[in-house]
């Protein structure tokens, strides 16, 4: 059985897990769940989109077999708390920097998940980069009987990373935040141009930040395997560049490979 745990608001990038377990013939069952234990910002959590109905029939067209709806009374009986993990140096930068305790909070409810459902795999999208290696390390650490399949990122025609919390934005930040892949993608693919690695976010950090909906939370380049902060652009390292950029009050995340 293939598992891939979600938080609802169902898009193509969602879709394209689902079917990655089910091209893999296996019976596949969604979760939709928005944990709170992983939200470190209550307005994030408050306004989380909801499109449930929507959902179920975009689950039920493509041939899911099963949708797990837990509430949080069957998730967490003892209330809503994280328990303690050890990440390595993995959530030392970006989102364990800025998002206190989330990956905390993510690493318990898939735990939980995967003490009830029991999956032979798992599937988890490269959109979320650092959770995907933290998921590797704990399964890794603890010994899960449970493969992890990533999901490469979906994005809509102009390069936005699909996201549920693109909803949230007004026409006017929608456009603005197409920058975000624009401007990553640019650097990517021109990394010969820039002569180190603190102009190159320093390029990608002042063209998003002359949008005037955006505002650049982090711009970080790390080896691809224990995400940490590179000193020196070399194609002969996996690399990656991330970045996490406020567009209004929503807060986006894109990553791309540069070598
Ligand atoms: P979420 O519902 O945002 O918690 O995401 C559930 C799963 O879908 C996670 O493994 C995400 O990394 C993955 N995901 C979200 N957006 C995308 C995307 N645009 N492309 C591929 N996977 C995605």
């Amino acid at each position: 059985m293939g598992f891939v745990p979600t938080m609802g608001a169902l898009h193509e990038g969602h879709v394209s897990l689902v079917q990655l377990s089910l091209d893999r013939g296996a019976k596949t069952l969604v979760s939709i769940y928005v944990n709170p234990t992983q939200f470190n910002n209550p307005e994030d959590l408050a306004k989380y989109p909801n499109t449930l109905e929507k959902d179920l029939e975009m689950l039920e067209s493509i041939g899911c077999d099963a949708v797990f709806l837990p509430t949080a009374e069957m998730l967490y009986p003892e209330g809503l708390k994280s328990r303690a993990f050890s990440f390595g140096c993995l959530d030392l930068n970006m989102e364990g920097a800025g998002r206190p305790g989330h990956f905390e909070g993510m690493a318990t409810v898939v735990t939980k998940f995967f003490e009830l459902i029991q999956p032979d795999f798992a599937v988890f999208g490269e959109k979320d980069y650092q959770q995907l290696c933290i998921i590797r390390h704990v399964v890794a650490e603890e010994n899960w009987p449970v493969e992890i399949i990533p999901g490469p990122i979906v994005r809509e025609v102009d390069g936005l990373a699909m996201s549920s919390r693109n909803l949230r934005l007004t026409p006017n930040e929608r456009e603005q935040a197409a920058t975000i892949y624009a401007v990553l993608s640019k650097a990517c693919n021109e990394v010969d141009g820039f002569t180190d690695v603190e102009t190159l976010k320093n390029y990608c950090f002042e063209t998003l930040n002359s949008e005037p909906s955006l505002a650049v939370e982090y711009i970080e380049c790390c080896d691809a395997l224990k995400l940490q902060p590179v000193e020196k652009l070399d194609p002969n390292i996996p690399m990656r560049l991330f970045a996490a950029v406020r567009c209004g009050n929503v807060r986006l995340i894109d990553n791309l490979a540069l070598f």
